[in-house]
């Protein structure tokens, strides 16, 4: 019925306790005053004999609503014991009913609600901090771009940022670093993969970057991986690549491109080109030529489709036995400080522009 461990319901049991021990110490004093005033003016005063026999009989009641106060309660006890019911005076509300206890029972109670209080903020952290999780999920979703199994139109373009950095390309001997015209090939295929990226999403054209996709992490501006060496089995992401591979991620591309940015020991070289494997210059998709158009625009200096003479571009023969389009770009010259300035100016635009060439083909 009540909560008899509560300090409030005990502190109100505790004052029907202080009452009625009140009511026995000052109840009989009253009453025995009253009845020796009656038995005064009963002594002294002249009274009929109604109001004498009324006033003996209101002295006796008296008397035996004093006996009544002291023995009503154990006449209680007795009834309730005998009917099957707990003693008043044991029950938890009764003993519990007393100073030290209920002081207890209030710090304890007090303590809780700050406990509660800590426990509500908690529980928002902890909400603040699955919602953060959640976000981050969703946001690596579109980072990563990871296309659902059973897209129709594949995972959009994949977009490849030649070399790495060290100590990852150590491994694999595709090192550039940074030239004396003060740019490194690594940072400008990372930094132009992101501009064409932005581009691309923005076009509503499915894209991702997969040194990012290798990395697994998009903060990490530098996406120190090279897809070479993880394709090669060196380097650090292999177990990531082999795990995408042989879920059919890579397959699952509508188109590749794989940018660099070109050197020659005079450092005096400009311009774009398309670069395939072994010489297999006939072996281009029509976007390669309209990538290649498009980027000579802002270069100003188209070089056409060359054959890689130096031995097999390996991600691009990859993709090819893959029966993938794969655009093996070579943007500019890196070593050339003064082109390298004018592309700089027009990275942006051109990547937008190369995205609303891949835009209109189709992907
Ligand atoms: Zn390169």
């Amino acid at each position: 019925m009540f909560n008899c461990d509560n300090s409030t319901v005990l502190k109100v049991v505790l004052l029907v306790k202080e009452i009625l021990n009140l009511i026995q110490i000052i109840g009989p004093i009253i009453l025995i005053i009253w009845a020796m005033i009656d038995i005064v003016k009963l002594v002294t005063s002249d009274m009929s004999e109604e109001k004498e026999k009324k006033t003996k009989k209101q002295i006796i009641n008296r008397f035996l609503a004093v006996i009544l106060i002291f023995v009503i309660p154990t006449i209680l006890n007795a009834v309730m014991t005998t009917i099957g019911k707990e003693n008043i005076e044991s029950t938890a509300c009764w003993v519990n009913a007393n100073e030290k206890y209920i002081e207890k029972k209030k710090a304890e109670e007090e303590k809780l609600e700050e406990e509660k209080i800590k426990a509500d903020k908690e529980a928002r952290e902890l909400t603040e901090k699955q919602r953060r999780e959640q976000a981050l999920k969703e946001r690596k979703a579109i980072a990563f771009n990871k296309p659902s199994k059973g897209d129709p139109n594949g995972g959009g373009i994949l977009i490849i940022a030649g070399h790495a950095y060290q100590p990852e390309c150590l491994t694999c001997g595709d090192c550039r670093g940074t030239t004396s015209s003060g740019y490194a090939e690594e940072s400008e295929t990372r930094s132009l993969a992101l501009s064409l990226k932005k581009a691309l999403l923005k076009k509503g054209v499915n894209a991702v970057i997969a040194n990012q996709v290798l990395v697994g992490d998009e903060n990490d501006e530098r996406m120190n991986a090279s897809f070479l060496c993880s394709r090669g089995g060196n380097g650090n992401y292999t177990n990531t690549f082999n795990k995408l591979e042989a879920e059919g991620y890579w397959d699952s591309f509508a188109h590749i491109i794989e940018i660099h940015f070109n050197a020659t020991s005079s450092h005096t070289a400009s311009g774009t080109m398309i670069m395939t494997s072994g010489g297999q210059t006939s072996n281009v998709s029509p976007i390669d030529n309209q990538i290649l158009n498009t980027v000579s625009s802002f270069t100003g200096s188209n070089r056409g489709v060359q054959g890689y003479s130096g031995g097999t571009l390996g991600n691009w023969n990859f993709f090819k036995n893959k029966n993938k389009s794969i655009t093996y770009i070579e943007v500019e010259f890196y070593d050339n400080k003064e082109a390298m300035h004018k592309y700089k100016k027009d990275q942006e635009n051109m990547a937008e522009a190369v995205a609303d060439k891949i835009k209109s083909a189709g992907y």
